[in-house]
């Protein structure tokens, strides 16, 4: 366990890299940033919510992070980014909470349409000392702040 609710194994899932042959192992410092962003963002979500959930994506391995089609710049390669959703919560709603209540770098919330309350994912990235409580939404096709 990287923290109280989450582990390491489900910090590294990766269903791409299953399908394609790859390990998906992040080096000692991803493990460091990993551990900081289940602390100060996972954490304190799971605990205010009170619903466990489970990530679908955090750390991607360059070759990994290629494959789903992102940015080499991704903060997902360097193990201090997270894609995740609550069950029964609104995204837009868990974004919101997030940008009251934590320090963060950036909080994205991704690919929601506002009639849909389940649509999208939040992602959210914690880097120890720069971060920027940068929050955005994405719609897709562009960027604004919230
Ligand atoms: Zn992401």
């Amino acid at each position: 366990m990287v923290s109280k609710h989450f582990s390491l194994a489900e910090l590294t899932r990766s269903t791409i890299a299953l399908r394609h042959g790859i390990i998906n192992v992040p080096e000692p410092e991803e493990v460091i940033n990993l551990t900081r962003l289940a602390t100060n963002i996972l954490e304190p979500v799971r605990q205010h919510f009170n619903i466990p959930f489970s990530p679908s994506s955090a750390y991607r391995s360059m070759v990994v992070n290629r494959l789903v089609g992102s940015a080499n710049s991704s903060q997902h390669v360097t193990g201090h980014a997270a894609d995740f959703e609550i069950p029964i919560i609104a995204n837009d709603d868990l974004a919101h909470w997030i940008k009251e209540n934590l320090t963060f770098d950036q909080l994205i919330l991704e690919f929601h349409h506002p009639d849909e309350p389940k649509s999208g994912w939040v992602h959210c990235s914690y880097h120890a000392g720069s971060n920027r409580n940068q929050s955005l939404i994405f719609d897709g096709s562009n960027y604004r702040e919230f």
